[in-house]
């Protein structure tokens, strides 16, 4: 009987140290040691023996069945451990790994010719003024000497705000050229960049698009000055020191004399063609109209509280998108609003 205790305890010892899971300890478990296992078999056959027998093997059997029950929890722990053992392999975290690189954006093609101009024109010794997009009547149209029945002010061109008494979607930045000179006695030298709205909307219009100014006021300030300066702006900004200027003459309210200016095509460089094809973004010219311009109307500086007599300026306006398409050949505004990755992407 000894022989069999010892032999069960044995098979059981061996079982346990090749036992993978859980599940294979747990039927070893019942097996052998359960209510119905090999080790009740023995207990169940001791009432057949001696007193002696039973004493002595009775003993042994409850001390080999302890034993192999302290085994059996052992093997339990040992399977846990090795378990999360596992586990913490498979999350470990190597530092030295390179890492995933994220998808990052840039900025928008008009967010980064706004900071080219910003520079161009900060070198050149200009600020940059801001404003509301949302403005009076009284900056969009009256200080800039914008009479009452003219067009600009209709209901077709322009968004007045519901429910706010004269009211507007600015139409054009210049409101913060008169904003600014309020605020400021000369010299000025200023541009301002931003959103303006209009009831427009084709290939070359949006309901929303962006204007340029720039405005310089002081004594002895000329056209001299402003063809200078938009010339230069002009090369640099289409990064092409060839490109000649002209002034044609015009009327804005808010300047005498009042200019379109016109650039020579940055595509042709002004011949027209390029190697005898005609160039379609000139339309065989050689110019392109880039913005309007002039000297600054007396009216305006009094308006702001300026002595006119004292004091003389230009103003330019141009727009931004316009340029933006010129420079990256885009044939079509909305591609800017769209968001479409495609073509974000390409810049
Ligand atoms: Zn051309």
């Amino acid at each position: 009987m000894k022989e069999k205790i010892e032999k069960l305890k044995k098979q059981l010892i061996d079982a346990l140290k090749t036992a993978k899971s859980d599940e294979i300890v747990r039927n070893l478990e019942v097996d052998f040691l359960g209510r119905k296992g090999k080790f009740n078999d023995i207990m169940k056959s001791l009432k057949d023996m001696s007193d002696d027998m039973k004493k002595t093997v009775g003993r042994l059997a409850n001390e080999v069945k302890t034993e192999l029950e302290v085994a059996v929890q052992k093997k339990y722990a040992q399977l846990e451990a090795e378990e999360l053992g596992q586990i913490a392999d498979t999350e470990w975290l190597d530092v030295t790994v390179p890492g995933i690189r994220p998808i990052v954006g840039h900025r928008h093609l008009i967010s980064k010719f706004i900071d080219d101009i910003e520079l161009i024109f900060g070198k050149m010794g200009f600020s940059v003024a801001d404003g509301p997009d949302i403005e009076t009547e009284h900056y969009c149209f009256n200080q800039l000497n914008i009479p009452p029945d003219h067009p600009a002010r209709d209901m077709q061109d322009t968004f007045w705000v519901k429910n706010l008494d004269k009211t507007v979607l600015r139409t054009q930045t210049s409101p913060v050229q008169v904003r600014f000179m309020e605020a400021h006695e000369p010299p000025v030298r200023i541009i301002s960049l931003g959103k303006t709205f209009r009831k427009d909307n084709d290939a070359t219009h949006s309901p929303m698009f962006h204007q340029c100014e720039g405005l310089m006021v002081g004594e002895n300030v000329s056209m001299a000055n402003l063809k200078a300066i938009l010339t230069h702006f002009m090369q640099q900004v289409f990064e092409d020191s060839s490109i000649k200027t002209r002034f044609r003459i015009s009327f804005f309210p808010f300047v005498e004399p009042g200019l379109e200016v016109d650039c020579t095509c940055p595509i042709c460089h002004g011949e027209g063609k390029i190697e005898n094809v005609p160039c379609k973004l000139c339309k065989q010219t050689g110019w392109l109209e880039i913005g309007g311009a002039g000297m600054v109307h007396p009216k305006v500086l009094e308006n702001v509280g300026y002595d006119s007599k004292k004091y003389t300026g230009f103003a330019f306006g141009m727009g931004l998108d316009r340029m933006v398409m010129i420079k990256y050949r885009i044939n079509h505004l909305r591609l800017f609003f769209e968001n479409d990755l495609r073509f974000i992407e390409q810049f």
